[in-house]
């Protein structure tokens, strides 16, 4: 298998188009020199990894270079091997910090598979095992996937702050220690919360001195057109930033930002072994670099746009089809039936086109090339799809 730009030549010989990017990770695509060259200057010093109980020069720039990104006043970073031990540590941090097991999550939220991620992951397709080490409380979010409406209206939003206050007001004694939330949700099919919701969210926990964890887990670094997806409001300012997917070209490396009380509250100490090591810092650094120079957040904006353009335009009049959703280069086409959307999403591969499934229901096909993708590509990419969803509607009115 070899892969170069967006797009990747398979074990079976053929060439396919990414729009999936590894689940959101290749942010630049394939190949990119910038990366490969910092990572084989890495491997050349013979140091791979030495561990966190020695400080790793790069590791401390990188996490300098986050704390300044993240807006957050005198913010303290944490490096994990994936997103799940991110969230973990956020969760770990939250109730030490406020002495308390328990934690809000939304409805349709995915954070990881870990005992405590999936204790706070609400999207029912995922959260499967019954037992939890935490308190998890559900409030609404965004409306079911088959609703009308792609993002909450105003009244879902109220109803939603009402039932966090509900939530946040119940025993005193025990009070909440944070609220878990993804500005856009990923797994649930790249819905992305209502305009003004997540801080209308974060002013109620903000109220009653909870903290606000935010998992830009997928949104992060760009993905959604701004470089962090809870920017997309006003006046958020989490409290703790989790962060993971494409910081380091597809070597993993995960983390947590977040604001230095928060983060230096754990009793005891704290070590992730691998968490940062010099192979993922180093090529995290040389993403970022590409980031900023070429402004891909506002590449993903604009990219995000056409492609959402030709894709709705495309789409009308197709059957089977819900709508286009998502923001920037986070986006789903919702169709009707999850069968629907598996056969879409086979058909665009067997056209060359690789591109995810997911969603609530089951019925999203998901969309996510690189951040690099030129106009000709995202043109390329939305016919295919486009002509792969009237090829599986074809199928299914004849048979
Ligand atoms: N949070 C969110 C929002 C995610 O989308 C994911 C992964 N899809 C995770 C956490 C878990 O990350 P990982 O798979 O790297 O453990």
């Amino acid at each position: 298998m070899s892969g170069s730009g967006r797009t990747v030549r398979g074990s079976d010989g053929r060439t396919y188009l990414d729009f999936y990017s590894g689940i959101a990770v290749n942010l630049l695509g394939y190949d990119v020199p910038e990366v490969r060259e910092a990572v084989e200057r890495q491997l050349r010093t013979g140091v791979v990894h030495t561990s966190t109980f020695y400080l790793i020069a790069s590791q401390v720039e990188l996490a300098e270079r986050i704390a300044r990104l993240s807006g957050i006043d005198d913010a303290v970073v944490f490096f994990t091997c994936s997103g799940t031990e991110a969230v973990e540590t956020a969760l770990l941090l939250a109730t030490e910090h406020r002495r308390s097991g328990r934690v809000v999550a939304l409805r349709h939220s995915y954070h990881g598979r870990s005992f405590g991620a999936l204790a706070v992951t609400g999207d029912h397709r995922w959260h499967g095992a019954g037992r939890t080490p935490l308190r998890v409380e559900l409030v609404p979010d965004v409306p079911p996937q088959d609703g009308p409406g792609e993002v909450a209206d105003e009244h879902q939003v109220a109803h939603g702050v009402s039932e966090l206050t509900r939530v946040l007001d119940s025993e005193p004694d025990r009070p909440v220690a944070a609220l878990i939330a993804e500005p856009v949700q990923g797994v649930a099919g790249a819905v992305p919360l209502a305009d003004g919701q997540l801080a209308a969210y974060a002013r109620a926990v903000r109220s009653h001195g909870a903290l606000l964890i935010c998992d830009e887990v997928q949104t992060g670094w760009g993905r959604t057109g701004r470089w962090w997806g809870h920017q997309w409001d006003d006046d958020v300012r989490p409290d703790l930033l989790v962060f993971a997917k494409g910081l380091a070209g597809g070597l993993t490396l995960g983390g947590v930002v977040g604001r230095r009380e928060v983060m230096n509250c754990l009793p005891m100490p704290s070590i992730s072994t691998f968490g940062g090591n010099q192979l993922s810092t180093t090529a995290a650094l040389a993403t970022l670099d590409v980031i900023e120079d070429r402004d891909l957040p506002a590449r993903a904006h604009t990219a995000g746009h056409l492609l959402r353009g030709l894709l709705e335009t495309g789409l009308a009049g197709v059957g089977g089809v819900r709508r286009v959703q998502g923001r920037g280069l986070l986006l789903a086409v919702a169709f009707q039936d999850p069968a629907t959307a598996a056969a879409v999403q086979e058909e665009c591969r067997t056209r060359g086109l690789l591109v995810g499934l997911g969603g609530s229901a089951g019925n999203c096909v998901r969309v996510m090339p690189p951040l690099t993708v030129t106009d000709d590509e995202v043109r390329r990419g939305a016919e295919t799809l486009v002509a792969a969803a009237q090829a599986a509607d074809r199928l299914e009115r004849t048979s």
